[in-house]
C-alpha cells in the first residue's frame, strides 16, 4: 500500500479524552474513530489488525475442531424467555421493538440463539460432539464505557457453544478451548494466563478468566510468578487426545493464579514470597462449563446410546477480539508508539523514501515494493513527499515490525537499511538482501 493512496489520519496531538496508553495510541495512529460513547468505527489500520486477529481466532478454532456459524445480531426477546434471561438481564441489555412492536434486543451473547439452532436440527448423540462458534459484534449497555476499545458497549467477541451427550466430553470441550485460546493468546504475542473466575450471568461453576498482565488492567491479580514463564511453544496438540489437551490445562493451571473475585488469601500466602506477585491484568477471553443449565429449559435434548432423552452439556467460550486490539497495544509500545508483534501487524514492513523525487530513491523504494508483493509480503510505503522526520515519527507510532530505509546516499552505495521497531537495531544491506531478510523475518506470517 502506498502512504499517498492510503487513509491514515493521523493526529499529532494527544487526544485528551484517551486516558490509557492504548486509547491513546489507537486514536493517534488513525485506528478507530469514536462515533458515540463505547461505539467506534474502524478505520483501516484499525481494521486490519482487527481482521488479523480474527484470522488467529478462527485458525486456531479450526484446528481444535470447532466450526464458524454466523448468527445476526438482533434476536427475539422471546427466546429469552425460555432461558428466564430477559428479565434476568438488567439494563445491560439494549432492547428494541420493530415495527409490529415485536421485543427484540441486540445480542450480549449467544446461549439462547445457539441452543435453539442446535434443539432444531440435532437429536441423536451419534451427532456430538459440536462446537458452533461465531465472531460477531455484541452490544452491552456497559455503566461506564471506557479505555476505548478495551471497555465499549459495541464490541467483538468470538463466542463458541459446545454440546457433548455427558459430563467428561464437555470437561474435554472446556479443556479443548483452553488450549486453542492459549495458542490464540500466544501468536498474537501476548502471555494470557488462565486464572479461575467467578461465573456471573452466563452460569455454571467451571470458568477461567485469560488475564493479560498490565498495569492498567480493571482486574486485580494475584499470581506466582513463575506462571508468567510457561508457553505452549510449538508443542504439536492432538485435539482429539483427551489426556494431552488435559494435561496441557494441567500445565497451566497448577501454580496460583486468581482475580480479586476468586483470591484465596491463604494458599495466596503459601507461595514462596519471592514469587509471590499482586497486579493487574485484561481479561481478553472467558470460558465456561454449565451442564445443562441452557439445554434443560430449553428443550436442548438428545437420545443417547441407550435410547433415554437426554439435556446436552453444554458451555460457552468468549475471546473479546476487539478488546485484544487495545491489550495487544498495552503490553507492547513504547514512549514513541505501538510496538506490533508480527503476527498481528497491520503490514509486517513499512518503507520509507527519504527522498521522494529522486529518481534512483524512488526506483529503489519501487522495486522493494514490487520485490517484497511478490513474495507476498504488503509492504507500506511512505510515499509522501514529507520531511525524513515525520516519516520516521508515523511509522514509529504505527509500530510497523520492521522499516526499510532508502535514500539517495545510502542507494550510492548500494545499499538501504533495516530497522526493527522492537530493538530498533538497524542494518545497512542491498535492496535485494534487505527482501530476502525481510521474507525470512516474516516466514510464518501470511500477508
Ligand atoms: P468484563 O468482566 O470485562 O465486563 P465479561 O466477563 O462480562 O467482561 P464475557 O461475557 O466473559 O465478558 O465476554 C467474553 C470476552 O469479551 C471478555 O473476556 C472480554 O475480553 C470481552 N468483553 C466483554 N465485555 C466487553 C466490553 N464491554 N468491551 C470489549 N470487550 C468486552
Ligand atoms: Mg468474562
Amino acid at each position: 500500500m502506498r502512504l499517498t493512496r492510503y487513509f491514515l489520519p493521523v493526529l499529532k496531538e494527544n487526544p485528551a479524552e484517551a486516558q490509557i496508553v492504548s486509547h491513546r495510541y489507537m486514536l493517534r495512529a488513525g485506528m478507530i474513530r469514536q462515533q458515540a460513547a463505547g461505539i467506534y468505527s474502524w478505520l483501516p489500520l484499525g481494521y486490519r489488525v482487527l481482521r488479523r486477529i480474527e484470522a488467529i481466532v478462527h485458525e486456531e478454532q479450526g484446528r481444535a475442531g470447532h466450526i464458524p456459524v454466523l448468527m445476526p445480531t438482533l434476536q427475539p426477546a422471546d427466546l429469552w424467555r425460555e432461558s428466564g434471561r430477559y428479565d434476568a438481564y438488567g439494563p445491560e441489555m439494549l432492547r428494541l421493538k420493530d415495527r409490529h412492536e415485536r421485543e427484540l434486543l441486540y445480542g450480549p451473547t449467544n446461549e439462547e440463539m445457539i441452543t435453539d439452532i442446535f434443539r432444531a436440527h440435532v437429536s441423536s448423540y451419534r451427532d456430538l460432539p459440536l462446537t458452533l462458534y461465531h465472531i460477531q459484534w455484541k452490544f452491552r449497555d456497559e455503566m461506564r464505557p471506557r479505555f476505548g476499545v478495551m471497555r465499549g458497549r459495541e464490541f467483538l467477541m468470538k463466542d463458541g457453544y459446545n454440546f457433548d451427550i455427558d459430563r467428561e466430553a464437555a470437561l474435554h470441550a472446556y479443556n479443548r478451548h483452553m488450549v486453542s485460546y492459549l495458542r490464540s493468546y500466544e501468536r498474537m504475542g501476548l502471555t494470557a494466563i488462565p486464572m479461575r473466575a467467578a461465573s456471573g450471568p452466563i452460569g455454571g461453576d467451571d470458568t477461567h478468566e485469560f488475564l493479560v498482565l498490565a498495569q492498567t488492567g480493571e482486574s486485580e491479580v494475584f499470581y506466582d510468578d513463575r506462571v508468567t514463564a510457561l508457553k505452549l511453544g510449538a508443542r504439536a496438540i492432538d485435539y482429539d487426545d483427551r489426556a494431552q489437551v488435559a494435561a496441557v490445562c494441567a500445565e497451566f493451571t497448577a501454580l496460583y493464579a486468581r482475580t480479586d473475585e476468586t483470591h484465596d488469601p491463604a494458599a495466596f500466602a503459601a507461595i514462596p514470597e519471592a514469587r509471590r506477585k499482586v497486579g493487574r491484568g485484561i481479561e481478553v477471553g472467558q470460558i465456561f462449563y454449565f451442564a445443562t443449565k441452557y439445554s434443560e429449559p430449553m428443550g436442548a435434548v438428545v437420545v443417547n446410546e441407550k435410547g433415554e432423552r437426554v439435556p446436552v452439556h453444554m458451555g460457552s467460550h468468549g475471546i473479546g477480539v476487539s478488546r485484544l486490539v487495545g491489550a495487544i497495544i498495552e503490553a507492547s509500545h513504547d514512549e514513541r508508539g505501538i510496538v506490533w508483534p508480527l503476527e498481528v501487524a497491520p503490514f509486517p514492513v513499512g518503507i520509507v523514501n527519504l527522498k521522494q523525487g529522486d529518481g534512483a530513491a524512488d526506483a529503489a523504494c519501487a522495486g522493494l515494493y514490487a520485490a517484497l508483493a511478490a513474495r507476498g509480503i504488503e509492504a507500506l510505503y511512505d510515499d509522501r513527499d514529507e520531511r525524513a522526520g515525520a516519516k520516521f515519527a508515523t511509522m514509529d507510532l504505527i509500530g510497523l515490525p520492521w522499516r526499510i530505509t532508502v535514500g539517495p546516499r545510502g542507494l550510492a552505495a548500494g545499499k538501504v537499511e533495516l530497522t526493527s521497531r522492537r530493538t530498533g537495531e538497524s542494518e545497512e544491506m542491498s535492496p535485494e538482501a534487505a527482501v530476502t531478510r525481510v521474507a525470512a523475518l516474516c516466514g510464518g506470517r501470511a500477508g
